[in-house]
């Protein structure tokens, strides 16, 4: 199948995030005092602020004050001090930062047929730049598509229908690929779109779809 337009997800599909945020967690709560293994409960953490994110319940930066707060167990500390706190984790992140393998061979792969290449992540562009230079896959013509500048995210019809706009491709003409089957495969398909997704731990199969564990097996 020839698609006009090709949208990789980011976190986790590209750029391995549980990996560099589990490293980022363990150190920071050391730093912070704590005793014992929190990566647990910063994942648990984030996963409920992000979701509230990704309602549109809360904006961007509120979430990270929020989880920050939370983590800490301090719910008195100001949004400066969140901010600052919460740099430091991104830090500690940012030095973690590391490419699938499968990564820049899947973008040239879809560079080479033509279409229009696009990244569609539920961040901001600041960090999600930074990220695909420091890994290396800021390659020309991959357009990078921040939920944080298009207002919207991943799963809302809207995040779908502005990315494809500013690629300028119809939805049966592109193809969302990623490793969130709500946000990358589901939601997609309902906006019209072709979506495969990316199963790298093996996941039981989600209503009969079992994925492909590597993005060098997705047709495209
Ligand atoms: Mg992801």
């Amino acid at each position: 199948m020839d698609y006009n337009a090709i949208i990789f997800d980011l976190d986790g599909t590209l750029v391995d995030h549980t990996t560099a945020a589990r490293t980022a967690a363990r150190i920071w709560a050391h730093e912070l005092g704590f005793d014992g293994d929190q990566t647990s409960r910063w994942f648990e953490i984030e996963r409920r602020w992000f979701a509230a994110y990704e309602r549109g319940d809360v904006s961007h930066p509120e979430q990270r004050r929020g989880r920050t707060r939370e983590f800490t167990g301090d719910g008195t500390l100001s949004d400066s001090s969140c901010d600052e706190l919460f740099g430091r984790f991104l830090t500690l992140y940012r030095e973690a930062w590391c490419a699938f393998p499968d990564a820049a061979p899947a973008l040239h792969r879809a560079l080479a047929t033509g279409a229009r290449v696009g990244i569609l992540t539920n961040s901001v562009t600041e960090i999600q730049s930074a990220k695909l230079r420091y890994t290396g896959l800021d390659l020309p013509g991959v357009h990078l598509l921040a939920s944080g500048d298009l207002g919207v995210a991943k799963p809302r019809p809207e995040c779908y229908a502005k990315a494809l706009s500013i690629l300028d491709v119809p939805a049966d003409r592109a193809v969302m690929i990623g490793d969130n089957y709500e946000n990358d495969v589901a939601a997609p398909r309902r906006a019209g779109m072709s979506a495969f997704w990316l199963n790298r731990d093996g996941a039981p199969a989600i209503d009969g779809d079992p994925g492909a564990t590597s993005l060098d097996a997705i047709p495209f």
